[in-house]
């Protein structure tokens, strides 16, 4: 039997995706990359309108987990792309 949670963390169904969102950027969030207020009721993937930004991006093993969701304008979560908001790491080279 295929074990689900030996691969990486399964992106969550478009239902429990909009209740994580509700929980994680309730109306009045500010954006933990701008600090700036995140604005409702507007279009869906407005750039100023809310997301989850993954503090450890899913490409490098971050979660849906609770804990590593911060709310985020969905521009600044789009523009930070993965970037590391852990403690910089001594990087020898870049990949591109
Ligand atoms: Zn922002």
């Amino acid at each position: 039997m295929p074990n689900r949670h030996n691969g990486p963390d399964p992106e969550p169904s478009g239902r429990e995706r909009q209740r994580l969102l509700a929980e994680v950027c309730p109306p009045g969030s500010i954006c933990h990359l701008c600090k700036e207020p995140i604005e409702f009721g507007l279009r869906r993937w407005h750039p100023r309108g809310p997301s989850m930004d993954h503090l450890r991006p899913r490409s490098k093993g971050g979660t849906w987990d609770r804990w590593n969701l911060a709310p985020a304008h969905y521009g600044c979560n789009s523009a930070r792309g993965n970037a590391d908001l852990e403690p910089p790491k001594p990087k020898r080279s870049r990949r591109w």
